[in-house]
């Protein structure tokens, strides 16, 4: 098992005195318990213009219930915020009218493991990163996203966050569109959702309208850390 040690020397903001904090990681890993002291992870409220409805923080999922309390996953690796402020900019520029909506971001490994085990027996896996391979979301890597207006109402995307079946799925948007499944205007605002990502540095997915990774998969898995 390989350990890795890191410390991190900071001054505490209120008591102006040099702290020492250090971090064992296994197999680079983290606990989200340690994520405020790691320098690579960013709070999403450090991301301006967003706004922040954490679906798996509240009852409103397909589970029901509260699965992130008490911890506080309001995060995203430095790289996927960086990446998001430039899906910001992007669409800023186009589009003074809607403004993006983080749904879900960092996603612990526990909380993969937690769905992972509610979706047991259904034929919805399918829509789920095996815990084992690992989710980019517990990298902090990925975000589940959409777009809303200044009034703060989501844009019709067709289904809602979440919507386990063939219509949240991208690859198959000109079949539903065939079908009138889907409308032109639905296409069209999730189209634009992936303009705005794609300008960012985020690639979608075809199965998820919502979700977007950021960067190459295989790199995260090999080399970022997971937060548990
Ligand atoms: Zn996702």
């Amino acid at each position: 098992m390989q350990f890795t040690i890191l410390s991190n020397n900071m001054t505490d903001c209120k008591t102006n005195q040099a702290t020492t904090t250090t971090i064992i990681m296994i197999n680079n890993t983290l606990a989200i318990e340690s994520i405020a002291t790691h320098p690579d992870f960013r709070r999403l409220a450090s991301i301006a213009d967003i706004s922040v409805d954490l679906r798996y923080a509240s009852p409103h999922n397909f589970v029901g219930r509260d699965l992130y309390a008490p911890v506080d996953c309001a995060w995203l690796h430095q790289h996927a915020a960086q990446s998001l402020e430039r899906a910001v900019a992007w669409l800023k520029q186009e589009r003074g009218d809607v403004s993006l909506r983080v749904l879900d971001a960092l996603r612990p490994q526990r909380v993969q493991e937690a769905l992972w085990a509610a979706l047991q027996g259904t034929d919805l896996l399918m829509y789920l990163a095996n815990p084992v391979r690992g989710s980019i979301h517990s990298f902090g890597m990925a975000v589940d996203i959409t777009l809303v207006d200044l009034s703060g109402h989501e844009l019709d995307m067709g289904t809602p966050f979440d919507d386990l079946s063939e219509r949240s799925h991208p690859a198959k948007e000109a079949a539903l569109l065939a079908k009138n499944e889907l409308t032109a205007q639905q296409i069209s605002h999730r189209q634009l959702l992936r303009d705005a990502m794609r300008h960012g540095g985020f690639v979608g997915i075809s199965s998820e309208w919502w979700h977007f990774d950021c960067g190459d998969r295989d790199l995260v898995r090999s080399e970022y850390t997971r937060i548990l």
